[in-house]
């Protein structure tokens, strides 16, 4: 069995137009070193087709078929620097009412802004109590630091909840800032909240170096493997994560994809059938540290609620 410790629903609803352009705009750029591939219109186009799976019935259907039992859904706040995405309540309802349509499948991570202040910390606090949601997701790339002290009041919620944090770490559109998603930038707030489990999105796809070391010797700092498909790495995804896998810190590692990144490279059944039965990507890793990456690890950031619902069997009528 395994758990996807990052995903997204690919929904123009909750994933801003002004996002998706960018990331056009990104690729399209690559794409004109080798002069090929669609004009920048067709390909933003592209990306909204790609989202339009409003209430994650595809990517059931994709989790079914790669044989992934559960996912973690992150729900970033972009509200302060692009338009377009309704506000934090709404976005929360709908995922409650995506969970409610596919029982048992979704753990939710509920987006913050620190600039929302302590009314924002509240809200988090209403909304996270009210739908039993489970963890706080941080977009550092949108402008402050995972070490902000404005964060603390979120960093309480947390603590006296046990629910994790998930910070997304290194690049991202183009539009955004990449000095404050550098992942050492977790490390105070991580001293400050031993309590509180830290996840370094995608720590284990770019500045692996310095995530690893984080995970080693702090406590309560883990790594994502959110975007490994999709990252520029030598001799190819599969070796990097080998290569990942055999740094001694399997006990902090945990597997995410970051769905519907990279769905267009034969979707969660071939990536995670990779990663599960080929060849390299767990060469030489004892089976119980394979275990660990690919499910126990989500469990140990997880509150003892969440892992408890986790174990309850689906409810018995799947929709309505
Ligand atoms: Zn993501």
């Amino acid at each position: 069995m395994i758990y996807d410790g990052h995903c997204h629903v690919a929904s123009t609803d909750f994933i801003p137009d002004a996002f998706l352009g960018d990331v056009a705009c990104g690729m399209r750029r690559r794409l004109d070193v080798v002069a090929a591939g669609p004009p920048l219109d067709r390909l933003h186009e592209s990306y909204r087709a790609q989202h339009r799976d409003h209430d994650a019935d595809r990517l059931v259907a994709e989790m079914d078929a790669a044989g992934v039992a559960r996912s973690v859904l992150m729900v970033p706040d972009f509200g302060f620097v692009m338009p377009g995405q309704p506000d934090l309540a709404a976005m929360a309802r709908r995922h409650h009412e995506i969970r409610l349509r596919h029982p048992g499948r979704f753990w939710v991570y509920l987006g913050a802004d620190p600039r929302r202040g302590e009314a924002g910390a509240s809200e988090f606090a209403d909304l996270v109590d009210r739908y039993a949601f489970d963890g706080l997701k941080l977009y550092p790339p949108c402008g402050y630091s995972p070490s902000d002290r404005s964060l603390y009041p979120y960093y309480e919620v947390c603590r006296s909840r046990s629910l994790p944090v998930f910070v997304h770490t290194g690049p991202t559109a183009q539009s955004l800032t990449f000095t404050t998603s550098e992942a050492i930038l977790v490390d105070r707030a991580a001293r400050d909240f031993p309590e509180v489990p830290f996840v370094l999105g995608h720590g284990g796809v770019t500045d692996v170096e310095v995530s690893a070391y984080l995970a080693a010797y702090r406590p309560n700092v883990f790594v994502d493997t959110g975007g490994f498909a999709g990252s520029p790495v030598a001799g190819g995804w599969p070796a990097h994560l080998n290569r990942l896998f055999r740094l001694g810190v399997n006990h902090k590692i945990i597997f995410g994809t970051d769905w519907p990144l990279n769905q267009l490279s034969g979707g969660l059944q071939r990536l995670v059938g990779e990663v599960r039965d080929g060849d390299e990507v767990f060469a030489g890793v004892s089976r119980r540290d394979r275990d660990l990456v690919l499910r126990e690890n989500l469990l140990r950031v997880l509150s003892p609620a969440s892992v408890d619902r986790a174990d309850r069997p689906p409810a018995e009528r799947r929709h309505g």
